[in-house]
């Protein structure tokens, strides 16, 4: 099963970090942008990717999977195959996150959120929200990659961990090297559903994720 360096390896072969000034959803500039569907235009990657997932939270017994669209619902998909569960998302509205298509994860049904790449938790939050809503309880938080320490409940197991390295425009030493900035991203000037995202090069020494 893949490890934490393996993963991190597999990211860079397939171009799935990129170095560079990269302009992040927050305003703020960063070095590194995680480029999540060069991995999830893979199907067999993201099944790999989707195995240490699935393993952690066997034991835990979901009864439910919920990601948000998109690429969270391709994993979601995979983690699902391997433990033999359902799937099922919410959808962004106005008001929040809604159900749909005859969703409803219902009253004491026990939840496992997944996500392709954690950077704020703000969408967590939102799906979480989602889940509890109708009783049902999130036993735990599932990512491809998420940054260090992230303050959400349950804390997320991720596949590779990294730490976060962002800069004010106004104090962005790549902006004193005239770098130029780059916007990546579907929307990059609002956070849907964790479209843009962009996380510090990892530190090989650094902590591997939840064991
Ligand atoms: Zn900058």
């Amino acid at each position: 099963m893949l490890n934490r360096n393996e993963a991190l390896k597999l990211l860079r072969e397939y171009k799935a970090i990129l170095e560079g000034h990269f302009l992040l959803t927050s305003g703020r500039h960063s070095g590194i942008y995680v480029e999540k569907f060069r991995l999830l235009e893979h199907p067999e990657l993201t099944a790999q990717f989707a195995e240490p997932i699935a393993e952690h939270f066997r034991e835990a017994n979901p009864d439910l999977i919920v990601a948000p669209l998109t690429g969270g619902i391709l994993v979601a998909h995979e983690v699902g195959k391997l433990l033999g569960k359902p799937i099922a998302f919410p959808e962004r509205s106005r008001e929040g996150m809604e159900w749909r298509r005859g969703f409803h994860p219902s009253d004491g049904q026990r939840v496992l959120i997944i996500e392709d790449v954690i950077t704020t938790g703000k969408t967590m939050l939102e799906i979480k929200d989602a889940v509890t809503r109708n009783g049902a309880e999130v036993i735990g938080i599932g990512c491809l990659v998420c940054r260090g320490r992230i303050d959400l409940q349950p804390q997320p197991f991720a596949v590779v961990s990294m730490n976060l390295a962002s800069f004010p425009a106004d104090r962005c030493p790549l902006c004193k090297k005239h770098i130029p900035l780059e916007k990546r991203g579907s929307r990059p000037e609002k956070d849907e559903g964790g479209r843009m995202k962009a996380e510090e090069l990892p530190h090989e020494e650094s902590p591997p994720p939840e064991a």
